[in-house]
């Protein structure tokens, strides 16, 4: 492996929260009082892993992708937008090595989910389960997280570029 192949990408996405569940996160329901608002499925965990991996190939963002004035994306499934994304990754010659994501929110208390958010999202990106790490921070009570006004979700991804593109 040519360490000049590596590839890294980062991921960053905020969704408000609203009345009614179940919660969507990570291709998963999760029970929950409240969701997410957004013009798609408002997924923000698969949000975030979208734009990493189209940032380590520098393929732009999921804004450009799926615009959200696009009447097609609207409550548009995330998993969907995911394997479309990495479709066009994967044409470019990348093979992904591995994911790692954080989860900002207060409530619901997602230490029980993160084995089955874990395979949700490798399932959607065509990886291992062990290739995912998923954690899960509060907002200790204060700002918008820790207010429960929103969820935000990071993610960085590491890609090898299987042919040179010089
Ligand atoms: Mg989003």
């Amino acid at each position: 492996m040519n360490p000049a192949n590596l590839r890294i990408g980062i991921g960053h996405d905020t969704h408000r929260l609203k009345t009614g569940g179940p919660l969507r996160l990570g291709g998963i329901d999760i029970p929950f009082d409240k969701s997410l608002d957004g013009h798609s499925d408002a997924d923000v965990l698969l949000h975030a892993v979208t734009d990493a991996v189209l940032g380590a190939a520098a393929l732009g963002d999921i804004g450009e992708l799926f615009p959200n004035t696009s009447a097609e994306n609207k409550n548009r499934c995330s998993i969907e937008m995911l394997q479309i994304a990495m479709g066009h990754v994967r044409e470019k010659g990348y093979k992904l090595l591995n994911v790692d994501c954080i989860v900002f929110a207060q409530k619901p208390k997602l230490s029980d989910h993160k084995q089955q958010l874990a395979k949700s999202v490798a399932h959607a990106l065509d990886i291992e389960s062990r290739l995912v790490g998923i954690k899960a921070k509060t907002g200790e009570g204060i700002g918008d997280v820790g207010q429960e006004n929103c969820m935000m979700a990071q993610c960085i991804a590491l890609m090898y570029l299987e042919e040179s593109d010089d």
